[in-house]
């Protein structure tokens, strides 16, 4: 960890070695490492085991990024997820989740966890402020997400932590959604931080992966159970990706403007009933947003006051943006939530959420904001 330096610094030069002087580290595309009497398992280079040098610089990088002890990364971020979710919630015990999270977690907590003898509860994101009445005797561990899909709520962070801190329960964050560079979790007590690398980590929409960050002493078992399960990242995807961090400050500085303009610029058209965005006063969790975060990334949704047919017929005439689900990439995305993340969610369950069959979710890219705006205008703005 080098926190003295800033951030961009630390995303180009952190963890990186240089092999035969080159200057960006190859990719190692050996399955296997000549053995060198290792006596512990882990220790044995090989690929499975996470210890590559495109490994190993990989987690060292997201580890500074994070200002966490350890890091690892994984083969996607529902491996991430997964991973650090069984490794840390034991049979028997208890893990308590906010009610807006992720399709692929949502699934997950509801279809499998409880198979493997895992209880699980979940709390209304809007009652963070009031978490302790949701808490069993066998709490193990609290998770939630920086910035919630679709609607971009932000739990009380400092709430949680707080109460979680007093009971001895761990503190699970997933942070795909603000990225490194808008927040460190880490820094406000958060012990362990997963993140789908696929989305602004990677950033250029062509790496499917995941990191976990924390403590080295919760990573050590969240390294072993990896191990076992087996979704390691391969050596390519391992230097795409680290490719895709070095510019990480750059995009999302960028990200972080543009969304905030056309999400503006958005808010004014007549045909617009609401738009979703923290980073907009408008946002009933705007402060929280102001308190902890350095931006709030790419993502915003809005309402279309009017028929499916005829948001269809909008979305129809944009140039721009892909219709397309993920998000955080450097081209312009959009999404109906209805159609997409929350396809498998009936239309009564997904209107208690606020998710209506009009909302329609925008990723910004790296285009150039009058270019995005003037798209938008001819197609929503009438
Ligand atoms: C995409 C996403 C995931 C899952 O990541 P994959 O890389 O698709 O496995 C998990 N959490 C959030 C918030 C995501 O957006």
């Amino acid at each position: 960890m080098s926190r003295s330096k800033g951030f961009n610094t630390r995303a180009l030069h952190d963890g990186e070695r240089s092999i035969e002087r080159s200057v960006t580290q190859p990719i190692f595309q050996s399955s296997t490492y000549i053995y060198e009497g290792e006596e512990d398992y882990t220790a044995v280079r090989y690929g499975r085991l996470n210890n590559t040098p495109n490994h190993e610089m990989l987690s060292a990088k997201i580890a500074s990024l994070e200002s966490t002890e350890d890091a690892v990364v994984t083969a996607s971020g529902m491996s991430a997820v997964t991973t650090a979710i069984l490794s840390l919630v034991g049979s028997g015990e208890h893990l308590l989740a906010q009610d807006n999270l992720y399709g692929g977690t949502y699934y997950f907590l509801q279809d499998d966890l409880p198979f493997w003898g895992r209880e699980v509860s979940l709390f209304p994101t809007q009652e963070s402020e009031t978490i302790e009445q949701y808490l069993r005797p066998n709490t193990k561990a609290i998770y939630v997400e920086s910035i919630s899909n679709p609607l971009l709520k932000i739990p009380d962070f400092e709430k949680i932590i707080s109460v979680a801190k007093k009971r001895g329960i761990l503190t699970l964050i997933d942070s795909t959604f603000s990225s490194p560079y808008n927040f460190n979790p880490s820094a406000l007590g958060f012990d362990v931080v997963v993140h789908s690398a696929t989305k602004y980590l990677n950033g250029h929409t062509d790496v499917l992966a995941g990191a976990i960050a924390g403590p080295a002493e919760l990573l050590k078992g969240i390294r072993k159970l990896l191990c076992h399960l087996g979704p390691t990242l391969d050596p390519h995807a391992c230097f795409l990706l680290n490719r895709g961090i070095k510019t990480l400050g750059v995009r999302i500085s960028r990200q972080n403007d543009t969304a905030l303009k056309l999400a503006e610029t958005i808010q004014k058209f007549p045909k617009i009933r609401k738009v979703f965005y923290p980073g907009l006063v408008s946002h009933p969790d705007y402060h929280r947003a102001q308190k902890w975060f350095r931006g709030c990334g790419g993502v915003f949704s809005f309402d279309f006051d009017g028929s499916e047919e005829e948001l269809e017929t909008a979305l129809g005439k944009l140039t721009l943006p892909f219709n397309a689900p993920s998000l955080g990439g450097i081209e312009s995305l959009i999404t109906r939530p209805c159609k997409t993340s929350h396809s498998g969610i009936s239309k009564l369950e997904r209107e208690k959420l606020g998710i209506t069959d009009t909302l329609v979710r925008v990723s910004v890219g790296l285009e150039d904001f009058e270019d995005l705006r003037r798209d938008f205008e001819r197609a929503l703005g009438g």
